[in-house]
């Protein structure tokens, strides 16, 4: 943490501390314009704080870097936003910028709210300033190089969206300081070196621009697009800029002219207005020239006239009024009150013959669309709280962000094709949806209510029974689509279905569904395990009453890589582990045999097999357990003079150790060797149509040989499949067993062994 001082006693504000105070008074005088109960003392604390943080940093400009909160938060104000996003506004880049400073720091010192905004800001910036820069202006003399950077350059744009959409859709305040702070940076992006200049003004005319479009917050699209033509087209700004200042008082008196008219003809009706002068803004006039191919001199309607009253009644009234004192033109008029647009702008538009022969546009709203219509849903975004609606308020608007923020593919008015190209990218493989409590929740293309409940909670997927999407039941396979509301409907004892494997699109839920049934069979599996290694051991020895030393059970289990004894005996009454290799493992100490096996590595040379195949010298994989290559064997010296090839594992080994241990021998599996050796997989999967094709492919995909195939079907659907693939070695066999349980419907695929 730092120091907290008063800026007065803060060395490099020395010279510009009135220059400071004026620039705060200037906000705390906005904010009380709109909200005259504010407390100012917390919004000081939280200036005086980043003014504090950032007191040894510079903008580009020279001006001390606190000049910059300020401005945003100013911004901010200017949209009537509420005091927490104003205080994140002046503490947006604390954190960032002073390494003394961390979240928690803001936590403590201005609450959860503020701090959460703060850390979704700053999680926006540092992704983007990661990356690499977009396309410079170079690019555009290298038809081939931009092509490729375009593709790269929307992917991580994507990504960048992706990131942003989510911060958004937690808390849209996030994206209201974003686009103050891109606002501010925009107005003093003159004193940045001109390739960064470039790069920011692409950036913000074809993302945050269109962004703050779609979110309807229009006060700063518009000077934000402004910005991105100065520094984009220079001489096409200037041209327009100096036309529009040419004609800029003749222009006005006209207007003065019509506005004097209209109050009065409204005064006499009784209503009063605001009556506005509207000028265009000048990239919109660019984009008319452009498209229409028009000539300055031929646009008429360089200024229109809005005019704002207090209820819907008047709007209509005035319309009456305005069109009899000038001549509407036909068909030129829009309803947008009874038929709000998209993003609930709502508004009177009509165009009428002005007084001078030309085309006038008016618009006629209350001051509530007016609002809306400047900031949309920014607009009240907090201090509506208080009254009566707030809850059913607050839900609507949440709801138009939802929709606004991903529902893309409807009929989408963003107005750029960059940022509709990024969002093909993102939602080609990405859905979006959102929780009842509102957090949005990105999965892939394709997934089902059941990866959403997995992705929530594993608990909440295990006892996911019925899912509603947008309020109505749906069938838990249906694939969820952008901004659907999503809820699940769980009971305590509900257990996933075997049968959702067949259509989660998740591999965690995947991971999960199975998971849970294996765990459903553990415990019966590790008392059957227990069971048979005790038989087996007390058959092995004759005795009884022979038991298992806990201790040694141990060893052995950690000797062969389980995690536990009990996974141990799992395994073992799974049938995925054989008893007998594991009593012949407990009884290794003391086994007669012992030192032959343990040394047959050492006297292996005389028995090597070095050169031919293995029936040259008539060694035989044994039956019972199929070594394969890279597996430690042993062999075994057999009546005939032939060698029988154990896995050093096999349960058979123990027992021939203690009846004819002289006649085990080292052996090694010969190198170079490319024959192939049969080896029994058992797999077992979910029964349906196709099972067996999908399975065999990935044999062949690997090119492996299956010389029997055996297929049962169970009870509860699932189907035991017996195979006899034919592989070159044990981390091949791995390989393909690995491949088949990574498997939609395969519940489990292992190596079956008597061993
Ligand atoms: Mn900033």
């Amino acid at each position: 943490m730092i120091e907290i001082r008063p800026l007065e006693e803060i060395e490099e504000y020395t010279n510009c501390l009135d220059d400071l105070q004026d620039r705060f008074q200037r906000l705390i005088q906005t904010i009380i314009a709109y909200h005259p109960e504010e407390d100012t003392d917390e919004i000081e604390r939280a200036f005086v704080f980043a003014a504090n943080a950032h007191a040894e940093a510079k903008r580009a400009s020279g001006l001390p870097y606190i000049v910059h909160p300020l401005e945003v938060s100013t911004i901010l104000a200017g949209m009537e936003i509420d005091a927490p996003s104003i205080k994140a506004g002046l503490l947006h880049d604390t954190v960032e910028d002073n390494e003394r400073i961390r979240i928690e720091d803001i936590r403590k010192l201005f609450g959860a709210e503020v701090a959460g905004l703060v850390e979704g800001v700053t999680k926006l910036k540092s992704k983007k300033e990661d990356d690499e820069p977009p396309l410079s202006a170079g690019d555009e003399t290298r038809p081939e190089g931009r092509k490729r950077g375009k593709v790269v350059d929307i992917e991580r744009q994507a990504e960048n969206l992706r990131l942003m959409l989510l911060a958004v859709a937690n808390d849209f305040r996030v994206m209201l300081i974003k686009l103050a702070d891109r606002l501010h940076n925009m107005r003093t992006l003159e004193f940045m070196p001109e390739d960064k200049q470039q790069r920011t003004a692409l950036e913000t005319r074809q993302i945050y621009a269109p962004l703050a479009h779609r979110l309807g917050v229009n006060q700063l699209k518009w000077e934000l697009e402004d910005l991105a033509f100065k520094f984009l087209e220079p001489d096409q700004f200037k041209e327009i800029a100096d036309l529009v200042e040419s004609t800029r008082a003749e222009r006005e008196e006209e207007i003065k002219v019509v506005i004097d008219l209209i109050q009065k003809s409204l005064a006499r009706e009784g209503i009063h207005a605001v009556i506005q002068g509207r000028p265009k803004h000048l990239y919109s006039i660019y984009n008319k020239m452009l498209n229409q191919g028009i000539r300055f001199e031929d646009i008429y309607d360089l200024t229109a006239v809005r005019i704002i009253v207090e209820s819907e009644l008047e709007c209509y009234s005035s319309l009456g009024v305005v069109h009899k004192l000038f001549t509407p033109l036909l068909g030129l008029f829009s309803d947008h009150i009874a038929n709000p647009k998209p993003n609930m702008y709502q508004s009177l538009h009509t165009k009428v013959m002005g007084p001078n022969k030309k085309p006038l546009e008016v618009q006629i709203r209350t001051f509530d669309m007016h609002r809306m219509a400047e900031y949309g849903v920014a607009a009240h975004w907090l201090y509506k709280e208080g009254s009566g609606q707030t809850r059913e308020w607050f839900d609507r608007k949440m709801a138009f962000i939802n929709r606004q923020l991903f529902q893309w593919n409807e009929g989408d008015q963003s107005g750029s094709d960059y940022l509709q190209n990024i969002i093909e990218v993102l939602l080609a493989d990405q859905v979006f949806v959102v929780t009842p409590q509102r957090d949005v929740i990105d999965l892939p293309k394709g997934s089902t209510p059941v990866d959403f409940a997995y992705r929530i909670h594993t608990n909440l997927g295990d006892h996911t029974v019925q899912a509603t999407v947008n309020g109505r039941m749906v069938p838990l396979n249906t694939e969820l689509k952008n901004g659907d509301v999503v809820a699940i409907i769980q009971r305590a004892n509900a257990q996933p279905s075997l049968d959702w494997l067949s259509f989660v699109k998740t591999p965690h839920a995947r991971t999960k569904i199975r998971q849970f049934h294996r765990k459903l069979n553990y415990p019966d599996n590790v008392q059957r395990g227990r069971e048979m290694l005790e038989r087996e051991m007390q058959r092995l020895s004759g005795d009884a009453r022979a038991s298992i030393k806990p201790e040694a059970l141990e060893e052995v289990a950690k000797a062969m890589n389980y995690l536990s004894v009990d996974d141990l005996l799992a395994a073992i009454g799974a049938g995925q582990a054989g008893a007998q290799g594991v009593v012949s493992r407990l009884r290794e100490p003391e086994a007669p045999g012992e030192d032959r096996i343990l040394t047959g590595q050492a006297s292996e040379s005389s028995l090597t097999i070095s050169a031919g195949g293995l029936e040259d010298l008539l060694i035989s994989r044994a039956p019972c357990c199929h070594p394969l290559p890279g597996e430690d064997v042993i062999g075994y010296v057999t009546q005939g003079r032939g060698v029988t090839m154990h896995r050093r594992a096999c349960k058979n080994v123990a027992s021939l150790e203690s009846q004819s241990p002289d006649r085990l021998t080292g052996i090694s599996w010969p190198s170079g060797n490319s024959e192939r050796f049969s080896v029994p997989v058992r797999v077992i999967a979910l029964d349906r149509v196709g099972l067996l094709q999908d399975i065999g492919s990935v044999f062949n995909i690997a090119d492996i040989n299956i010389s029997e195939a055996n297929v049962r079907r169970q009870m509860n659907r699932q189907s035991v499949l017996d195979l006899l693939p034919e592989v070159a070695s044990v981390a091949q066999l791995e390989a393909i067993l690995a491949k088949l349980n990574s498997m939609a419907d395969v519940i489990d695929a292992y190596r079956v062994t008597d061993a």
